[in-house]
C-alpha cells in the first residue's frame, strides 16, 4: 500500500541524484539527474528525474516506487477482450494494487477457459463458478501438473480477500500466477 506522510514542508533539493532505478516511463535502469527529497523520514519520499526521458518517478516513504514499470508481453494473437483484462492486471501491478491484481488474475483464468471452450463446445458459461473452470483448464490439461500449487493458491486465496479485509496476496504469488497466465496465452494462441 502507498504511504506518504506530509507532515512538513517539502524543501527541494535539487541535487544529482547517486541512485539507480527502473524508469517506469522508458523501461530503462538510470541514475536520476536530479531528485527532490522531502526531508520528513530520512528523505526517503522523493522524486526522482529520469535522465533519458524526462519521467517523474515518485517513492513513498516505505521506498516504494508508485508506478513502476511493467512488460505488457508481446502478445498478437490473444484475442481483444482477454488482452485487455490482461494489461489491467498489469496496471494494477505497476501501482501496487495487489489484491486488485489477484481478484483480476481469477477473472482472467475464467475468460481463458470460456474462449478455450469455444473451439471444444463442452458449455462452459459466463457467470460459473470459479472451481468449474480450473477443473475445466485441469482436465483438458491446459495446466501442466507441476502448476498445481500455484493454482491452489488463486483459488484459496481469491477467498481469503473477499472474506478478510486485512488480507495481502504476496507479490511472489503475483508474479508467479501472472508467469503462468502468460504461459496459457503463448501455448494457447500465440504458438499455434
Ligand atoms: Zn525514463
Amino acid at each position: 500500500m502507498v504511504k506518504f506522510d506530509f507532515r512538513e514542508e517539502w524543501k527541494p533539493s535539487f541535487v544529482v541524484a547517486d541512485e539507480t532505478y527502473i524508469c517506469y516511463n522508458c523501461n530503462t535502469t538510470v541514475c536520476a539527474k536530479f531528485k527532490i527529497k522531502y526531508e520528513y523520514n530520512d528523505g526517503r519520499q522523493r522524486i526522482l528525474f529520469c535522465p533519458s526521458c524526462n519521467a517523474p518517478s515518485v517513492f513513498d516513504y516505505q521506498n516504494e516506487q508508485i508506478i513502476k514499470n511493467v512488460d505488457y508481453g508481446n502478445f498478437n494473437k490473444v484475442p481483444e477482450n482477454i488482452l485487455n483484462l490482461y494489461r489491467e492486471i498489469c496496471d494494477c501491478i505497476s501501482v501496487s494494487a495487489n489484491r486488485g491484481a489477484f481478484l483480476l488474475l481469477r477473472t482472467l483464468l475464467a475468460y481463458i477457459a470460456i474462449e478455450l471452450d469455444k473451439d471444444k463446445q463442452t458449455g462452459l458459461k459466463e457467470g460459473g463458478n470459479f472451481t468449474e473452470y480450473i477443473k475445466y483448464l485441469e482436465d483438458n490439461s491446459f495446466f501442466l501438473p507441476n502448476l498445481k500449487t500455484h493454482i491452489e493458491k488463486i483459488r484459496k486465496h481469491g477467498g481469503d480477500i473477499a472474506h478478510k479485509p486485512s488480507f495481502q496476496p504476496d507479490r511472489e504469488d503475483i508474479d508467479s500466477l501472472m508467469k503462468i497466465i502468460e504461459f496459457l496465452l503463448h501455448n494457447n494462441y500465440e504458438f499455434i
